[in-house]
């Protein structure tokens, strides 16, 4: 027998990538808290964003949340569900509705309530949580009705969890659609497939 784990982990790493299904009006919870302008791009050129596949720092971090994900299941049994999807209408100011998704890492059934797992891997912990991970996890609580989340950080300097109680509103959502800003963080063009087409793009270094 031929064993290819390569291939074995390009697959995992392909199907991870389809599980997010495309189209104009569903915005997925990590579409919200990024440049919304990628979610268009990657519903008009979707062999662009193929290129995230194969990124070794990527398939570390998809491995790791497998990992943990595996070892919350041994120890809680049927009380922890993982990647739980929760979908919502919202509506937005002008009378049109829009499909918001989202996919927890893993959700904790703990004396009565329901808890959050989000599972989040940088190299380093400066600075974190980081905001968007915040307004992530956020969000996630008002989807899926959690009563809180924890916002558990694998770096390489540091292991560590945040309770997040906040939850945001369907209008505070319904505000992240209808008043996006192209990028929302400065650093994101740096980083963007999309930069070599889009006319938002700013030069690394500009506020
Ligand atoms: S280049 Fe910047 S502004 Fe354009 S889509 Fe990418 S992140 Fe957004």
């Amino acid at each position: 027998m031929h064993l290819d784990v390569v291939k074995l982990i390009y697959e995992l790493s392909k199907e991870e990538h389809e599980k997010h299904i495309r189209d104009l009006n569903t915005y997925w919870v990590s579409d919200l808290v990024r440049c919304l302008l990628k979610k268009d791009y990657e519903v008009k050129y979707p062999e662009l964003s193929l290129r995230d596949i194969f990124i070794p720092y990527y398939i570390s971090g998809t491995l790791i949340h497998k990992g943990l994900q595996s070892i919350l299941k041994e120890k809680f049994g049927e009380r922890v569900e993982t990647e739980v999807e929760g979908v919502k209408e919202v509506l937005l100011p002008d009378g049109g509705k829009v499909i918001v998704k989202g996919r927890v890492d893993a959700i904790l059934f703990s004396e009565g309530v329901r808890v959050g797992l989000e599972i989040k891997t940088s190299r380093s912990d400066l600075n974190i949580p980081h905001e968007q991970h915040l307004e992530q996890v956020m969000i996630y609580n008002w989807l899926m009705d959690l009563h809180h989340s924890l916002l558990i950080y694998i770096t390489l300097d540091r292991v560590t969890q945040f309770s997040v109680l906040d939850k945001f509103s369907e209008s505070e959502v319904a505000d992240i659609i209808v008043n996006a800003k192209y990028p929302r963080y400065s650093w994101e063009c740096n980083y963007c497939v999309y930069a070599v087409m889009c006319p938002y793009k700013r030069a690394l270094g500009t506020k």
